[in-house]
């Protein structure tokens, strides 16, 4: 099978051939048909982050395809079966949070194209228990966004209990961000997208943004704060000051939800501000099980539409410095 391989952080991708992995006892084979490229792909074959992958490693976290083997002990699933590989690829489920809930924060968790292989190649291998089976209906090309951008985003808004008529800053229109403009939609609340480019911003105000922000032209805080503040803001632009502008445009009570993950980002809170104005800031990390399902549902309902540009793995090189450079409207998508 074909695979891209990060053999060197920071250097670019190798398309290998590579024996297909078996399935060990509670695994299962999965035939990929599509795998979408999320900015964390990017951060983790350049090693951005404090906790960095191993290299050689195979990156994806948004893999869906066919069940094509079973390990031992796997009853639940069926081969030819539509299953998702994302980013949760296995959790203890003994622990405080696997046990309240919060599985996304259990300190045994694996993760897919970061701690063991991923969605970038022909084949690849999952935890059956947490390979997510994908509604009928739902087209593989679509369905490879959802698993992490449509179900991060889904999640941030549900921790900002973001409710109807309320203003919601999302921060960023790209994979993540596009489908954060419809979830906070379907949720009722006024949307204020910003971005700084303007086939983003054009996309936003075509999946129902209210309010547009060019973040090179004005300032989103003061913008936002001439709405009256936003009740929530989502961030998820790869840069440190969107994080600052995001929490500046928020009002009394508002909830900041931290949500990208810049390299080294920090932010500086003003304590005086947050204590005053009895501000949240809240990270939050991917979904459960449960809010993939969720995801899942409402796009099989038709409640939202996935905006992607599909590719030849071949290309990953050139699709991730497209990425970096601003110039992909909302997901990349590889067809293998
Ligand atoms: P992306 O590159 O598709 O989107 C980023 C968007 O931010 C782009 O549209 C870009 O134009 C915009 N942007 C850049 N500078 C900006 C600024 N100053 N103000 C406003 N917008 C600006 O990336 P993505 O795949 O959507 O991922 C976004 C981030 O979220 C990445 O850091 C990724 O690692 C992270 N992420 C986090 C989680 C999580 O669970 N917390 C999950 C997935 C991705
Ligand atoms: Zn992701
Ligand atoms: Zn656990």
């Amino acid at each position: 099978m074909r695979a891209a391989v990060v053999r060197t952080l920071g250097e670019p991708l190798v398309i290998e051939d590579r024996p297909d992995p078996e399935p060990g006892p509670g695994q299962v084979l999965i035939r990929v048909e599509a795998s979408g490229l999320c900015h964390t792909d990017i951060h983790a074959a350049h090693g951005d982050w404090p906790v960095k992958p191993s290299p050689p490693f195979v990156p994806g976290h948004e893999g869906v395809g066919i069940v094509e083997a079973l390990g031992d002990g796997v009853t639940h699933l069926t081969v030819g079966q539509r299953v998702a590989a994302p980013w949760l690829g296995s959790a203890c489920g003994r622990c405080e949070h696997c046990l309240t809930g919060w599985e996304t924060l259990c300190v045994k968790q694996q993760n897919t194209g970061y701690g063991c292989d991923g969605g970038y190649a022909e084949k690849m291998l999952a935890e059956a228990d947490f390979a997510q089976p994908v509604p009928d209906g739902i087209d593989p090309l679509d369905a490879a966004p959802l698993t992490c951008a449509g179900v991060t985003t889904y999640k941030a808004l549900k921790v900002a209990g973001v409710r109807t008529g309320q203003l919601v800053a999302i921060s960023g229109i790209g994979g993540l961000g596009h489908l954060a403009v419809q979830y906070a939609k379907i949720a009722g609340a006024t949307v204020a997208a910003i971005d700084v480019t303007d086939d983003k911003l054009e996309l936003a105000a075509e999946l129902g943004a209210d309010i547009l922000i060019d973040a090179r032209k004005e300032d989103p805080a003061a913008v936002l704060q001439e709405h009256g503040g936003a009740h929530a803001a989502i961030a998820l632009a790869v840069h440190d000051e969107a994080f600052a502008a995001a929490y500046g445009g928020l009002r009394r009570g508002g909830k900041l939800v931290l949500v990208g993950l810049p390299a080294h980002g920090t932010m500086q809170l003003p304590i005086f501000n947050t204590v005053l104005n009895g501000t949240s800031v809240i990270g939050s990390i991917v979904g459960t099980r449960q809010d993939l399902d969720e995801v899942y549902r409402l796009h099989a309902a038709g409640r939202t539409r996935v905006i992607r540009q599909v590719r030849a793995l071949d290309s990953v090189n050139e699709s991730m410095d497209e990425v970096l450079r601003g110039q992909i409207t909302a997901r990349i998508v590889f067809e293998m």
